[in-house]
């Protein structure tokens, strides 16, 4: 028999892996909106998540406010952004200067997405990269150039994962291999899209890990407080809400109970995520906290404070349950 090894007898090895939280901002449209987020910023700040994530417009048709508010939680906040960054009608030269650009604000994450193409049927930029697979390649070229600035250190790169079909590709088999083909180009993690069905998580992380993916596959996970973006969010991801969780919200008595019934919904998904073997949860909060945070109170993720204590469960007005 051989002896044990450095890895089986390691103590801290041992314990349960801690479970990543992380959220979703997006750059406000107006000064009015970036009031709103900040509050929301510095609401979801008190519960310590691992990263938030700031998305992108295709094209990069928010790049100024993206890169400004990336640059404000790095220099106000104690947060660490993700930047998401789209590669759809941009040419290498323009993103390797965007990338540039990031890092030098202090950015270490990204990740890197296509971006949907415009809904005009316009043919593709002539020269922009074609695929997600194509961005990490060229956020790989970009770190080995600054290998010296980084330390020699690496960026984070994550990468989009779909629990249901991408509204383009062929198969569900297809959008496996993208990932697969996406980690062998360099994705260290990804985050799914929005989902609605526990069993659409577990079964991609099953076809997922049997096809060869073995980076972290975080559940996407949205509050389905509102009707209107439970609706909305579908239309625009292509991904079909579950027909009986919008007849609940509908036909709810008050707004108290469509956000009882919304709240319950959510955390029923994300612990059936955790329960299939989920490293984290992403929470796409739409820059606002309260759902998120009535989400995160009911959850009770395994987690632990930056000074090593458990957390306390901050203290706010508790739905009914
Ligand atoms: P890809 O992985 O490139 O896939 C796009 C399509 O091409 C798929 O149908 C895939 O099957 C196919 N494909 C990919 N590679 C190949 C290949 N080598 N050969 C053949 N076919 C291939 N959009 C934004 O504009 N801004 C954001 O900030 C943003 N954030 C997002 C965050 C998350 C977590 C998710 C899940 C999505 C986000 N999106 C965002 C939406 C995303 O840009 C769209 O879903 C887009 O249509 C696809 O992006 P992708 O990175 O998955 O592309």
């Amino acid at each position: 028999m051989s002896p044990p090894s450095l890895i089986d007898t390691h103590p801290n090895l041992s314990d349960a892996a801690p479970v990543a939280l992380s959220y979703e901002l997006f750059p406000p449209r107006s000064p009015a909106a970036a009031e709103t987020l900040w509050t929301t910023i510095r609401e979801l700040e008190t519960t310590e998540p691992d990263y938030v994530s700031v998305t992108y417009g295709a094209s990069g048709s928010n790049r100024d406010t993206a890169v400004q508010l990336i640059n404000r939680l790095l220099l106000e906040t104690t947060l660490r952004p993700l930047a998401h960054l789209t590669c759809v009608g941009n040419t290498p030269e323009e993103l390797a200067g965007i990338i540039g650009q990031l890092l030098d604000t202090g950015v270490r994450g990204i990740l890197a997405l296509r971006g949907d193409r415009p809904q005009d049927g316009a043919p593709p930029v002539a020269g922009s990269l074609r695929y997600a697979q194509d961005l990490i390649e060229l956020i790989r070229r970009v770190e080995q150039r600054r290998s010296a600035l980084l330390c020699a250190g690496k960026i984070a790169v994550g990468v989009a994962a779909y629990p249901t079909r991408h509204p383009e590709s062929p198969s569900e088999d297809h959008d496996v291999e993208v990932l697969l083909a996406k980690q062998r180009s360099g994705a260290d993690f990804a985050i799914t899209q929005v989902y609605f069905r526990a069993e659409q998580y577990a079964d991609l992380l099953t076809r997922a890990r049997r096809a060869g993916v073995t980076i972290p596959i975080i559940p996407g996970v949205m509050p389905f407080t509102s009707l209107r973006r439970v609706k909305r969010l579908g239309e625009l991801s292509g991904v079909e809400p579950a027909p009986e969780l919008v007849a609940r919200l509908a036909s709810a008595d008050s707004d108290l109970e469509r956000l009882r019934i919304g709240v319950s919904a959510t955390v029923d998904l994300a612990n059936a995520a955790l329960d299939a073997g989920a490293p984290g949860i992403h929470l796409y909060t739409f820059n606002e906290h309260q759902s998120a945070l009535d989400v995160l109170d009911k959850l009770a993720l395994p987690r632990r404070s930056r000074t090593g204590s458990r957390r306390e469960a901050v203290a706010r007005p508790q739905l009914a349950s």
